[in-house]
């Protein structure tokens, strides 16, 4: 059976296990459908609410998730040794996979040319309202380089912390947990009380997973609302070309990947993720699923050893569906204006945005404030970028929704690939578990 056969198999396994999730998702677009915002403002305001409460509760529990999932997962890994081992083959997993989905994105982009003819698509009240975001986008790239990186290392970390800044909270807490392994004996005591935190907040999780389907339900009904689908009329190439690389990606890349590095069935895996592949598309936030995607892929075998590592680390910096998106929609920028898209310059964008994703918040719209890393290279005005945006924005909340699946996803790809090589797998979990 080919690979993305099983992989359609396995999802439908998933939402039968999951049926109450699924109909909420289901239920939540076709309500967002006939009771469009515009028309409908109370009703939008009831199911916002009720969206807004469950991203805050599922919020409520990502920090102290993160941090004790690193302090314990870097203490589990004990020596040193290891500890290089999983980092590297961590961030060679996620190398490789950022780098196909670049390539693929940029491949669909220059066949597809989804920006050609698109100037007389745009609507200048909308450009009026984007000029904002523009402006505060090009000063994110005024910003140079070396500024953004040295951000990623927090002088206070507890302003960090309290202000949720995901990249300089996973510095700090990454190098206080190797000097906690480090410390031995006397840091035992630190180390336990983290794995309360750690086992409560995975408690906590469960008890929130009652209140995936309404919560699902309201978060696609209010983005369905909020876009509409006429908008899709406008730049269907775009639309098109956004979901043919996403979907490569999801259903031949990941698959492939996994093949070649493991011996993980892919059919499981799906499997074993598909409750958070749901949230994921709902929240649109790869920080708001982990805590989900950590208990999918621990209840299905995948050691805690591995999950309380690699996990929390791709959320935060393996996006890849970002990657996609970032270097669609650069190029279609370059191809609205008649730049000259040399095969230096492609490679050039593919780059950048492998690693605008990676400084990329995992939250809803995270992917876009970092794409001004990318827009220096084509040469385009304030004024042509607000013009060229005004088109992508209609979909935003869409696409969003869409690369978070394949930024889960392939997080829990990478797991199950390192949890495979070093013996961290647990066969009988997840061929058990996915047969129900
Ligand atoms: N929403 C994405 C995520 O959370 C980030 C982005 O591309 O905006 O993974």
């Amino acid at each position: 059976m080919g690979l993305h056969m099983q992989v359609i198999i396995a999802l439908l396994l998933g939402i039968k296990r999951n049926g109450h999730i699924f109909i909420g998702l289901i239920l939540g677009v076709l309500i967002g459908f006939f009771f469009p915002k515009d028309s409908y403002p109370q009703v939008y305001n009831i199911l916002n609410f009720i969206g807004q409460a469950f991203i805050s509760i599922i919020q409520m529990v990502v920090l102290p998730l993160i941090v004790s999932a690193i302090i314990i997962g870097i203490s589990n890994i004990g020596d040193s040794k290891q500890l290089a081992k999983f980092g590297s083959k961590m961030v060679l997993y996620y190398g490789i996979i950022t780098i196909v989905a670049v390539s693929v994105a940029a491949f669909i982009a220059l066949a597809i040319q989804p920006g050609l003819n698109a100037k007389g698509l745009v609507n200048p009240e909308i450009v009026q309202h984007i000029q904002g975001y523009v402006a505060d986008a090009l000063q994110y790239q005024k910003e140079n380089m070396a500024q953004i990186f040295l951000e990623l290392v927090p002088k206070n970390p507890f302003a960090a912390l309290s202000e949720g800044k995901m990249i300089p909270i996973i510095a700090f807490v990454l190098i206080f947990a190797i000097a906690l392994a480090r410390t031995g004996e006397i840091a035992r005591p630190l180390v336990s009380m983290f794995e309360s935190v750690f086992a409560a907040t995975m408690k906590v999780t469960d008890w929130i997973m009652y209140l995936a389907a309404p919560g699902i339900f309201a978060l696609s009904a209010t983005a369905v609302s909020t876009f509409g689908v006429g908008v899709f009329h406008n730049i269907s190439k775009y639309v098109m070309a956004v979901l043919a690389a996403l979907i490569v990606q999801f259903f031949i890349v990941y698959p492939t990947i996994m093949k070649i590095f493991s011996k993980v069935p892919v059919r499981k895996l799906y499997g074993a993720i598909s409750e958070a592949i749901m949230v994921a598309f709902g929240t649109a936030s790869s920080s708001a699923t982990l805590p989900l995607t950590i208990t999918c892929c621990e209840k299905r075998g995948i050691s805690n050893k591995v999950c309380s590592f690699v996990l929390p680390l791709g959320a935060t910096l393996n996006m890849d569906g970002t990657a996609i998106i970032q270097t669609i929609s650069v190029i279609f920028l370059a191809q609205m204006y008649g730049v000259d898209l040399s095969p230096l310059l492609v490679c050039e964008i593919a780059f950048l945005a492998l690693i605008a994703s990676s400084t990329a918040a995992g939250i809803p719209g995270g992917g876009l404030i970092t794409i001004a890393l990318i827009l220096n290279g084509i040469g385009l005005t304030p004024e042509q970028l607000a013009i060229g945006f005004s088109l992508l924005f209609a979909v935003e909340r869409f696409t969003d929704m869409l690369r978070t699946i394949c930024n889960v996803t392939s997080d829990a790809v990478v797991a199950a690939i390192i949890a495979d090589n070093e013996g961290e797998l647990n066969y009988e979990l997840l061929n058990g578990q996915s047969a129900k």
